[in-house]
């Protein structure tokens, strides 16, 4: 018996249609704030796709020759083929520009709850604003999607990396030193953070502050960002920082979304390419991000391309699927008007395939029963697919140009004239 490969997953009905709603939704917010779908290769070049991503993606990366000896990978995420695509092919588009890719990215993870192999992200990216504006836009649109799902509870948590840089580029720590910082306050590894700090010949003073720093988080976010600024009043460019992380949040409070947000001054993504603020999405007890962005203004510069502003997210498809699944909110289901045509006789088989496109025509969704099976079966088997109603064609009725309408849920049923059978209906499932 063959099985799915170590990580990968067979989604079967329930759990893809909860896929493609929540991708569904997606696309229907990057429609509604302008992004457009572009659609990049599953495979890349090594090189694209290693250039630029974090030490510990990079090293999970499904890598392999194609049969023409090219070195290739299969996308860990979207961020590199965008970079890409803007560098090469959209450099000369009017700016701002607002993209949106959607699809299954690969990464060789350890299976476990809310990571696997396989995932799927809903990837927002506007280039050319490096302006607080547009960082609100990606977190509004975030929480928009979220909400709009029926997602209750979830939280924001904010940070921005030119506080860190800021300190660490003043105290002379190389891009290098501060990668490896980065990487183990992502990891949540405080302590080993600060050794690096030490090692660097980070000052006392230096080193006091980042303590400190490390401890300033909280949900009152104007009042944190206070708490940061003054914590961090000897480096000007981590108050710049600081300035630029209260703007943004200003203007997500005056437009009158409200954000459940944490403020963590030791906030850090693993990707090496975020210049300014930071994100991800959560639900407490679930210990996953849902989702994570912020800006990176220096990517496209790191690509090649002529330096170009960005900002983004990137919302795990999965994820979101897991947390909605855990808080029971399901989508409406599409079954909800859904129809069964069953045909009582063989000669009464092509008018049933009729009638079931002309409901198709009005939008609701037929299936016409295909195996041959008594009434009653069939019925049955209707019921087994949670049908809203089935349409009996048989030849009596249909002498009077006539059919049997039933509702499943409360088993009664009616006999309409065909001419009326698509009104029936839809006037029943209101
Ligand atoms: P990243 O590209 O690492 O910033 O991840 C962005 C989002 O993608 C995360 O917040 C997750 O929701 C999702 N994600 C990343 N890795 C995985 C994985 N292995 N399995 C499922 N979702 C993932």
């Amino acid at each position: 018996m063959f099985k799915t490969v170590r990580g990968m997953r067979d989604l079967l009905p329930v759990d893809a249609e909860m896929m493609r709603h929540v991708e569904m939704v997606s696309r229907t917010i990057s429609k509604l704030y302008g992004y457009e779908e572009i659609i990049t290769p599953v495979l890349e070049s090594y090189e694209l796709l290693a250039a630029k991503t974090s030490e510990e993606i990079r090293e999970r990366m499904y890598t392999f020759k194609d049969l023409g000896d090219r070195k290739v990978a299969l996308r860990p995420e979207f961020t590199a083929s965008v970079a890409r695509l803007v560098v090469n092919k959209l450099k000369n588009e009017p700016q701002p520009m607002r993209l949106f890719s959607v699809g299954s990215l690969y990464r060789y993870d350890e299976p476990q709850y809310g990571r696997f192999r396989e995932f799927w992200q809903a990837n927002y990216e506007l280039f050319g604003s490096d302006r607080p504006e547009a960082d609100a836009e990606i977190l509004i649109l975030t929480n928009n999607i979220l909400k709009n799902l029926g997602l209750k509870n979830y939280r924001f948590k904010v940070g921005h990396t030119g506080i860190l840089r800021g300190i660490l580029t003043q105290e002379g720590l190389d891009d290098s030193q501060q990668n490896s910082v980065r990487q183990l306050l992502d990891k949540k590894l405080w302590a080993e953070a600060l050794d690096i700090a030490r090692e660097a010949d980070i000052s006392q003073k230096g080193l006091e502050t980042l303590e400190r720093l490390l401890e300033t988080k909280g949900e009152d976010a104007l009042q944190v960002l206070s708490q940061i600024r003054e914590c961090v009043k000897n480096y000007e460019n981590a108050l710049d920082a600081v300035d630029n992380l209260w703007r943004i949040l200003e203007l997500i409070k005056g437009s009158g979304t409200h954000l459940e947000v944490v403020v963590e001054a030791g906030f850090a993504r693993g990707l090496e390419y975020y210049t300014g603020m930071i994100f991800e999405s959560y639900v407490p007890g679930l210990d996953i991000a849902l989702g994570g962005g912020g800006r990176y203004d220096k990517l496209i510069e790191l690509f090649g391309g002529e330096p170009i502003p960005a900002v983004g997210v990137a919302q795990g498809i999965d994820r979101i699927v897991l947390a909605l699944t855990k808080q029971k909110v399901s989508q409406k289901t599409a079954k909800e008007n859904s129809v069964v045509v069953i045909s009582v006789k063989n000669e009464c088989m092509a008018k049933a395939l009729e009638l079931s496109n002309l409901l198709r025509k009005v939008g609701l969704p037929v299936e016409v029963a295909v195996m041959g099976r008594s009434i009653s079966r069939a019925l049955a088997d209707a019921n087994r697919r949670s049908a809203a109603y089935a349409v009996i064609v048989g030849p009596k009725e249909l002498e009077e140009e006539k059919v049997v309408l039933r509702e499943m849920k409360k088993g009664t049923q009616q006999t309409v004239l065909i001419s009326g059978l698509t009104e029936a209906i839809l006037s029943g499932s209101e």
